[in-house]
């Protein structure tokens, strides 16, 4: 029914964009230009499901889909699934639903790398065999301090020596249980004295006694990272392997163990002919780094386990999980995602320029409705009792095509407490004793009477509508507010969360910050009730995103609300996207 539902993006086709070019961009039309891959651009997203995807994700995310996408090439998925300890299922549902979402859907099926782990057992045996590794019983205490450090080669373990027939065995033994987590590790043979400590015989396989959310316990041992991804990669036949600056200098051993490994074996199992198979090649870029904003996904897991914040999709966080339900936009992102481009040196986003994608797309898409925050019951004392019109307004002031809702304006109407000065200051344009202001899109209202209860609190107005001002200019004076408002009997209740960064400083993962809980801001969350909305807002699809006049963008948090078309919807939570960065009347 509308096109700024928040939900209901086509998967399948992210709105075209003008493309910027960058390296990567420029690196594949070369690969294109010089045939290197048969002109096939298939690249992946490999998540670790160790946590909830947050925005520093969605470039990656939008990189690597948009990418093949420009060159009808394809994007996989493949959950990066060799730390059993840390993963879990809840975040393998979460991270699917949440690339769709941003508006993306993956070539085939789901990928595992543990659906490789048959695979990546027989490659091992095939470099023990070249005689490329070997099992090395060195404790991880021992294999730290044998290897050197930034100034001084390392040594080789005693293990080196041993014969692959040997080695053979005690890769079967490891594998059939036999031995204690770290007993013994499988270590690639390369050389202990190599300037990059990462190719310094790192570990491929270690032993890990525990269960695993794809394959259950038909493994003790599992491969590292480093041994993984190249291979996945290969078999997967992708061509272009986008990675974070922080692998840069793990490239090396990516290349080693592909070109150590038979070509044919590892063709064999990417299915491709011979024609097409060409080894895959890593490209790294920096990572989106914003400012008030944490990422480091230990951390976030840390506040979520503390109750920092409410889950992963609280909506201060800066998961796509929390963004959602926010209110904040898959196109909002992905633009936001585009313009922040790709390079190879790093540098911090300004917050800003992530509001302005998330203002830019909810201008245009969403619909206006009227809800008051802090509401103050205006009497209308020249209409009866039962009093009832129809007002039809627009839902989006510059589109027409967005069509018109049904307000209804009644005998008693709310409007903000903030728009009523018993003593205005100089300026001030809105509601005053004896002063005008208009409805908007109803009457000009003129204000007769205060009344206050024993406090000396102002509890109503009574004010007189000017009948000759519908849609109309007033006769021979100027009215120059206008305020928002709702019907105080067909108005819904409900309650309003505001947010605020979650941090008070630019860097909360700076060194100088030792504990993040020092620098959250208390203010980050402030919970309005009894607000009222119009009720137009209450029969409308849910995940429509709505400006409240005058206070910000707003989205129905459809976690904590009931059906807001229940007949009796109480327990209604607003939250604010965004505020507006001007509003049309002060
Ligand atoms: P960790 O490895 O600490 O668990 P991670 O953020 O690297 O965290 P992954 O699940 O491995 O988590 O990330 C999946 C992909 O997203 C990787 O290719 C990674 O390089 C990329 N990525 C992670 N953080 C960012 C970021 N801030 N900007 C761009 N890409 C990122
Ligand atoms: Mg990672």
């Amino acid at each position: 029914m509308t096109n700024s539902n928040n939900d209901s993006v086509d998967a399948k086709q992210p709105p075209k964009k003008t493309v910027v070019s960058n390296f990567i961009r420029q690196l594949i039309s070369r690969d294109n230009a010089s045939a290197k891959y048969g002109g096939r651009v298939h690249t992946r997203f490999p998540p670790e499901p160790n946590g909830y995807l947050h925005i520093g994700h969605a470039k990656s995310i939008c990189l690597n889909f948009s990418i093949a996408a420009e060159n009808n090439g394809f994007c996989n998925l493949r959950f990066d699934d060799t730390n059993p300890e840390k993963e879990s299922q809840e975040y393998v549902d979460a991270i699917k639903e949440n690339i769709n979402w941003l508006g993306f859907s993956w070539q085939g099926d789901v990928r595992y790398s543990s659906s490789y782990f048959d695979a990546l057992y027989a490659f091992i045996i095939q470099l023990i065999g070249k005689d490329k590794a070997y099992v090395c019983s060195l404790s991880p205490e021992q294999a730290r301090e044998y290897r050197g450090s930034l100034t001084d080669s390392g040594r080789n373990s005693p293990s080196r020596d041993a014969t692959i027939a040997e080695n053979l065995i005690l890769l079967e033994r490891m594998r059939a249980g036999e031995f204690e987590n770290g007993a013994y590790s499988v270590r690639a043979k390369i050389d202990m004295a190599s300037p990059n400590i990462n190719m310094r015989d790192p570990v491929l396989y270690r032993i890990r006694h525990i269960e695993h959310h794809q394959t259950a316990n038909k493994w003790c041992i599992y491969p590292t990272y480093d041994y993984t991804h190249c291979i996945s990669d290969a078999i997967e036949g992708i061509t272009h392997s986008l990675c974070t600056m922080e692998f840069e200098d793990h490239r090396p051993l990516y290349n080693w163990i592909l070109e150590n490994l038979e070509i044919s074996s590892l063709r064999a199992e990417s299915g491709l002919p011979d024609s097409e198979y060409v080894l895959p090649g890593q490209t790294e870029f920096a990572k989106l780094k914003l400012n008030y904003t944490m990422m480091g996904k230990r951390n976030l897991k840390n506040m979520v386990d503390t109750h920092a914040v409410s889950g992963w999709d609280d909506p201060r966080m800066p998961t796509l999980a929390g963004m959602r339900r926010r209110g904040v936009t898959p196109a909002a992102l992905r633009n936001f995602c585009e313009s922040v481009g790709v390079s190879r040196s790093e540098s911090v986003v300004d917050l800003g320029m992530l509001e302005y994608c998330i203002r830019e797309d909810l201008d245009k898409n969403a619909w206006r409705a009227m809800c008051v925050l802090r509401p103050l019951k205006v009497v209308i004392s020249n209409f009866s009792a039962d009093y009832l019109i129809k007002l039809l307004m627009s839902n989006h002031p510059k589109d027409e095509s967005q069509g018109k809702r049904e307000v209804p304006l009644t005998h008693e109407v709310y409007i903000d407490r903030a728009d009523f000065e018993e003593m205005p200051p100089p300026g001030f344009k809105r509601l005053t004793l004896g002063g005008e202001v208009r409805l908007r899109g109803a009457y000009v209202i003129r204000c007769d009477e205060v009344i206050k209860n024993d406090q000396g609190e102002i509890i109503e107005l009574v004010c007189t509508a000017d009948l000759d001002t519908l849609g109309k200019k007033p006769e021979g004076r100027k009215v120059k507010g206008v305020v928002h408002w709702v019907s105080a009997s067909l108005g819904k209740s409900v309650t309003v969360r505001l947010y605020d960064r979650l941090f008070n400083v630019e860097n909360p993962e700076s060194k100088d910050v030792e504990d993040y809980r020092d620098v959250l801001n208390p203010n980050s969350l402030e919970i309005i009730d009894n607000c009222v909305v119009e009720p137009s807002v209450l029969t409308r699809d849910a995940k429509l995103n709505f400006q409240f006049e005058r206070e910000g963008y707003f989205y129905l948090d459809s976690k904590d609300s009931k059906d807001p078309k229940d007949p009796a919807p109480t327990d209604l939570y607003f939250n604010r996207t965004i505020s507006l960065r001007d509003s049309w009347s002060s």
